[in-house]
């Protein structure tokens, strides 16, 4: 496989477009050293009536508050941003696509104390596909519970998509990928829920739907996409609150949700298979039709391609031409 860095297209960076191969930093950008930057990860989808990004505007929103919770200034508005997006789909010909709008600080000056620090905003994109093996979404992943305690309010900035906090996430995720799971369930630092290594957690119990407070995890868009089709579509009851370790273990279903990852069933954790209280379901059965998380991935994809016939016409605000 070639590397990302060596492809043709265009990236956008600070207003201007730059050749794929070109779009470089110096060694000393502040940012390498020190992981103060923010970015986001947005998708978009071609569908029957073209190609959309999908709730760029919250992403984009999400993406400056990040950059104004670190005290970095940037001076592009959101407007700006959002057209940049679409453009880069423009320029690049992708029909569906990852984009990857980042902030950072410049090279000027390094040191925690340095001052007069440029900042600097890339946007690319690609067609990134299944973020995992695309059997995943059918048969679910097997995760265990780090030992790497997740963010604390009081240690980090739990709502910006910052940098640095992508360490935390891979240490964890990286033990449980080399011990052979697929991922990796993160509980905060007193001990509860918080989320997995780039995606919220969801619980099924009883036909309600449970999941995190954001108090240590991400504030997830996709995470507030499923709220609102478990609540306005399937008619759920959604309770957001401090969820333990063994709840999940005793769940009826439970699922991750995040843009790179949409809605991955969790078949295991720590060795318990969800859902399944014996006769536990062979390695690669799908997960049943009927249950929320089948079918909430059938509404989510249904949604992204901009498919909002009926039930999901209340949504259309969501989407935006590529
Ligand atoms: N938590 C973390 C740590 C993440 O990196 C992501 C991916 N952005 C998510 C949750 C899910 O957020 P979203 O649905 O906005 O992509």
């Amino acid at each position: 496989m070639t590397p990302l860095h060596d492809r043709d297209g265009w990236i956008w960076m600070d207003g201007e477009w730059l050749p794929w191969r070109e779009a470089q930093v110096h060694a000393l950008t502040h940012t390498l050293h020190y992981g103060m930057g923010c970015f986001e990860g947005v998708r978009a989808y071609a569908g029957p009536n073209g190609t959309h990004l999908f709730r760029v505007a919250e992403h984009t929103r999400r993406l400056l508050d990040s950059a104004h919770a670190l005290d970095i200034p940037v001076a592009f508005d959101a407007e700006t941003l959002i057209d940049a997006q679409r453009r880069c789909l423009e320029r690049n010909r992708l029909a569906s696509a990852y984009l990857k709008p980042t902030i950072f600080l410049g090279s000027e000056g390094l040191g925690l104390r340095a001052r007069g620090l440029s900042t600097h905003l890339m946007i690319a994109a690609w067609d990134l596909g299944a973020y995992l093996a695309p059997e995943a979404a059918r048969i679910g992943l097997r995760a265990l519970t780090s030992s790497w305690a997740r963010h604390h309010v009081n240690i980090s900035l739990c709502r910006a998509k910052t940098s640095g906090h992508y360490v935390n996430s891979m240490l964890a995720l990286n033990t449980a990928v080399k011990a052979g799971f697929d991922e990796t369930i993160m509980l905060d630092p007193e001990g509860y829920v918080a989320e997995a290594s780039a995606a919220n957690v969801f619980v099924v119990r009883d036909g309600v739907l449970h999941t995190p407070e954001v108090t240590s995890c991400l504030q997830g868009i996709t995470r507030d996409s499923v709220i609102r089709l478990a609540r306005d579509v399937l008619g759920m009851a959604v309770v957001e609150r401090r969820i333990t370790r063994d709840e999940l273990y005793l769940a009826d279903e439970a699922f991750l949700t995040g843009t790179a990852a949409e809605i991955l069933p969790l078949r295991e954790l720590d060795g318990r298979h969800i859902g399944a209280r014996s006769g536990a379901p062979a390695v690669g059965d799908a997960i049943p039709e009927g249950s929320v998380t089948a079918r909430l991935q059938g509404l989510y994809r249904r949604l992204v391609r901009g498919e909002l016939e009926d039930d999901l016409a209340a949504f259309a605000a969501w989407l935006t031409p590529a």
